[in-house]
């Protein structure tokens, strides 16, 4: 099928390049004219595993092409989707201003019957806006239909996620449109949901709500677990044994950050008090969140006592491991504040360094190139992002490397016992401290 995206960012791109390689002839649109220089040029402007190799495959099959234009995009395809960005306001609620400028874009140069596909993460009763916005800017009073078909994909997996979904989502009023979008997901033989346009943007927001307050959920344990001196990490198995409840999601750490939970929950919150039912349990998810990388600090400053002057070591900048993505990552968040009590702070991350390194929060921190030269006369080493690189580090020559062996561990990534015995003052997450011997 003939197909365009609408924003080819983290998950407009990765969609693109993904239904090209199932046989699709997919145009991918950016109004940043950079990125499309760049996607021209044969390079690729984020890190995604296994995405590059997609890219470079699809472009030379000719199925994959870029361009800055919208009319192109539309005029190329039978189904149009959107992928551009959602940001929240200060007040929670979602900025819609990008997809209404799409949907305007997309009424001015709609000359025929094509489904329009929104993939952006939106408020219930966007898709109803969206059709209004194309009638409203139809010119050529072109036929069409919209569609909700929210996005699943994690970043660090996106391929993958996209190639071998759980579930693919399709909201729509038309059987049509149903029909064209079944086609288009056929290749991916993945279990297909049709639903309401409205129910489709709702189980976006309810899908990434359930998630973060999983993730609270374990954080509130670890907490109790430290203070009882229980191991979070065994209650998460005895808990995530059961089918009921599952394991992925109860890794206890210093709380959920990246572009998508912390706006995503904040959105929910906002739409559900517009409708009048407010969701005073997500309001407590978003506190345990931040509550869970003040405790994680505080715990730093208990051992160290002041963190002025200090010499702190940070490996792990992004949000999550396997992406560059440091948008609104906890670790960052966690460098800022260090920064800010006077701390000198000498940073890591195996491929979040070139986006950090733009962010004013973090100008004062040194860039360094590897883990181990983060950890050179470091009084505290702080693993804030759980990459495997990590774990394959020497940990005897940290520990030669570093002032003093302390570890504060957000991502609980080694194991205590192993830990003392290499000598090092090991502070996890709801774990019992361990000391050297
Ligand atoms: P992104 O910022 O990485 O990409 C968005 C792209 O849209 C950018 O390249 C931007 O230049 C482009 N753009 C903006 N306005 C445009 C316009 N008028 N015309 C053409 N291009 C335009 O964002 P993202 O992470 O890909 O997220 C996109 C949407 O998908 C958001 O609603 C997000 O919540 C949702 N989502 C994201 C993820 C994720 O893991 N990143 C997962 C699921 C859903």
């Amino acid at each position: 099928m003939d197909v365009s995206i609408i924003g080819s960012g983290y998950v407009g791109l990765v969609t693109g390049a993904c239904f090209a390689e199932v046989g699709h002839n997919v145009t991918c649109v950016d109004n940043d004219s950079r990125k499309i220089e760049i996607l021209r040029a044969g390079k690729v402007p984020i890190f995604e595993p296994g995405l590059e190799e997609l890219i470079h495959r699809n472009v030379s099959a000719q199925r994959l092409r870029f361009t800055g234009s919208v009319k192109e995009g539309v005029e190329n395809s039978q189904v149009v989707f959107i992928a551009v960005p959602t940001p929240p306001q200060h007040d929670g609620s979602v900025d819609l201003s990008f997809i209404e400028k799409v949907a305007r874009e997309i009424a001015g140069v709609l000359t025929d019957y094509r489904v329009i596909v929104d993939k952006s993460t939106v408020p219930v009763k966007t898709g109803e806006k969206v059709a209004e916005s194309i009638k409203r800017y139809n010119r050529h009073r072109a036929k069409f239909d919209v569609v909700s078909n929210p996005e699943f994909l994690r970043e660090g997996c996106a391929v993958s996620d996209l190639m071998q979904p759980d579930r693919i989502v399709i909201g729509a009023q038309s059987e049509h449109a149903v029909d064209v979008m079944k086609k288009v997901y056929e290749p991916f033989m993945a279990p297909i949901l049709v639903t309401d346009i409205n129910s489709a943007e709702l189980i976006k927001h309810a899908a990434n709500s359930f998630l973060a307050l999983k993730i609270s959920y374990i954080n509130a344990v670890s907490a109790i677990c430290e203070a009882s001196g229980a191991d979070v990490e065994k209650v998460a198995d005895g808990i995530g044994m059961d089918r009921r409840i599952g394991r992925p999601f109860l890794n206890a750490g210093i709380g959920y950050g990246g572009s998508c939970f912390p706006k995503d929950i904040a959105a929910f919150i906002t739409i559900s008090d517009q409708l009048g039912v407010p969701f005073a349990l997500l309001k407590e998810v978003q506190r345990i969140n931040a509550a869970q990388k003040d405790r994680f600090l505080k715990g730093i400053r208990d051992t160290l006592w002041v963190l002025r002057e200090k010499q702190i070591a940070v490996w792990g900048l992004t949000f999550k491991p396997d992406t560059d993505d440091v948008r609104s990552s906890v670790a960052i968040d966690l460098v800022a504040d260090m920064l800010r009590e006077g701390a000198h702070v000498s940073v890591y991350d195996p491929k979040g360094m070139e986006r950090a390194c733009e962010l004013s929060a973090i100008k004062g921190a040194r860039f360094c190139q590897s883990p181990l030269e983060a950890a050179i006369n470091a009084e505290a080493l702080v693993i804030a992002t759980e990459w495997a690189e990590f774990t394959n580090v020497d940990l005897t020559v940290v520990k030669e490397k570093m002032t003093t062996p302390i570890i504060f561990d957000g991502r609980n990534l080694f194991d205590p016992a192993t830990m003392a015995k290499v000598g090092f003052h090991y502070h996890s997450i709801g774990r019992p401290p361990v000391k050297p011997g």
